[in-house]
């Protein structure tokens, strides 16, 4: 198992200051055995460690992870990423009706997708229809009518005169039923063989050029595994996609055929089927399938949990120190400023502390909506930043503008306000007061 044998490799790694390209070299090799077992195509996983590599070398070095971990970390971010982050939406006609073509192997899933598609879209307000254009196998149109059924959904299936035994004549009747009776979504299923076969796919290739498809989603069997790269290439020259869709993901399938199909083809997974039922479908993760791909659920969340105790342990030695040194610190800040706005209005009450007589001017632009941007930002800062904010770099600043929803200006301003805050602490403790707002009782 994977988590064992990096468990295994970090021991050798643990207490070792930076990541050395030995270290690299250790767990990358680790992580490519990892995605081969999880069936990612032997090109992809490649081209894949080779990235990691790259940035493996240029990282930072993290105080808080070991090597190994730090390793891991690049990894599922790279993973994520390549897997596409956010999944893309849908892409809807400009002209009702949006046609969407079904395509893949015999067993992939697509007529389950339909009827799972159908409901989804359906739910989201538009009104689809299903059209049956797979007449290869006896049951396919059965089939696809239970489907419908099941989920409300309208078929549209062969009938003497529209088509019986021609796919291409029923997938173009069915999308002028759905111009006549203002259907918004058609979907299209179509058949497939169990291999790749040049009937099969000319048959899906006029499919095609009968309904011009605003989207054609490839099905994938998850559990398909290193066929995954072979098939998703056949179907991208002979009939061509814009999304994927993958199936099975119930199974204990880790997923490799996800980073396979993205890898190669650059199409991106759009959707996961995760079981027989109409409901067992969602959007595609990317985080989530990169989590199964690398099986390292534990490791992540550890990795997590010691970034987080590193953060907090260092918090309380910066504490210790600087309270030592009677400094004044940001927590400080905030709670001054949270107990102001307790007490009532800001500006009034800074107008009545005494000794702030050249600060009126200043007084009169401010904004008491201040402090609850100066709350948000502090609280968006780690308990280290929040002792040290000396260790506020620009991607540190960048990630706590976007927790609290500020801008880096307003983090940068804050920062400025808090030293002169600090200096202004600073004098009032040498003549003499505590360290708080003089008059204030604090
Ligand atoms: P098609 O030949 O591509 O139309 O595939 P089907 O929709 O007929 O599905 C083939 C088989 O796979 C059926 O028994 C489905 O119930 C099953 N199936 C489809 N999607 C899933 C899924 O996400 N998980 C599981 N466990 N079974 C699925
Ligand atoms: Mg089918």
């Amino acid at each position: 198992n994977l988590s064992d044998r990096l468990t295994a490799s970090f021991k050798q790694l643990r207490g070792k200051g930076r990541l050395s390209e030995a270290d690299i070299d250790a767990t990358v090799s680790e992580i490519r055995r990892a995605l081969l077992e999880a069936d990612v195509a032997l090109p992809v996983v490649r081209a894949f460690a080779a990235n990691v590599r790259e940035r493996a070398k240029s990282a930072e070095v993290s105080a808080a992870l070991n090597p190994g971990q730090q390793v891991i970390k690049i990894v599922n971010a790279e993973l994520v990423e390549i897997l596409g982050g956010e999944a893309r939406d849908l892409r809807f006609a400009k002209n009702p009706p949006t046609v969407i073509m079904l395509a893949g192997l015999q067993g992939a899933g697509k007529t389950t997708l339909a009827g799972k598609l159908g409901r989804w879209l359906r739910d989201q307000g538009h009104t689809p229809l299903l059209v049956a254009a797979d007449l290869q196998r006896p049951n396919a149109v059965t089939q696809l009518q239970v489907v419908g059924e099941r989920a409300g959904v309208p078929v549209w299936a062969p009938e003497p005169g529209n088509g019986v035994g021609d796919p291409v004549g029923v997938a173009r009747s069915g999308i002028q039923h759905a111009h006549d009776k203002q259907y918004s979504v058609v979907v299209v299923d179509t058949a497939g063989r169990l291999g790749v076969d040049a009937e099969m796919m000319q048959q899906a290739a006029d499919i095609r050029d009968a309904v011009s498809p605003d989207e054609i989603l490839f099905v994938l069997d998850a559990m398909i595994g290193q066929d995954a790269v072979t098939t998703a290439n056949a179907f991208a020259e002979g009939v061509g996609f814009s999304g994927v869709v993958l199936t099975k993901l119930d199974g204990d399938a880790r997923g490799g055929a996800a980073l396979s199909v993205r890898g190669v083809t650059g199409k991106p997974v759009m959707f996961a089927s995760t079981g027989e039922k109409l409901t067992d479908f969602e959007r595609f993760h990317a985080d989530r399938m990169a989590s199964r791909i690398l099986d390292m659920g534990d490791i992540l969340t550890l990795i997590e949990q010691a970034e987080r105790t590193f953060d907090a342990a260092q918090a309380e030695e910066m504490a210790a120190k600087i309270s030592g040194e009677g400094d004044f610190t940001l927590q400080d800040f905030l709670g001054q400023l949270q107990q102001l706005k307790k007490m009532g209005s800001m500006k009034k009450m800074l107008g009545m502390l005494p000794g702030m007589g050249q600060m009126r001017e200043q007084l009169e632009n401010f904004d008491e909506r201040e402090v609850d941007r100066v709350e948000a930002i502090v609280h968006s800062m780690t308990p280290a930043e929040r002792v040290d904010p000396r260790i506020l770099n620009g991607s540190r600043r960048q990630r706590i503008a976007r927790g609290s929803g500020t801008t880096v200006t307003e983090v940068n301003s804050l920062m400025e306000r808090f030293d002169q805050a600090k200096t202004m602490m600073r004098q009032m403790a040498r003549s003499g007061g505590k360290g708080g707002v003089p008059g204030m009782g604090m």
